[in-house]
């Protein structure tokens, strides 16, 4: 993969927090865990 794996809404990579890789849309992206009970509860 080239471009380096982070957070597409803070930005953190994987070094900083633990990312999962999601999709939605037909689009792949990046969340850590941090963010991702903010995505899920909208
Ligand atoms: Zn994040």
């Amino acid at each position: 993969m080239a471009e380096k794996e982070k957070c597409f809404m803070c930005g953190s990579t994987e070094e900083e927090v633990v990312l999962i890789y999601a999709r939605k849309g037909g689009s792949f992206f990046w969340v850590c865990v941090r963010c991702l009970p903010i995505l899920i509860h909208g």
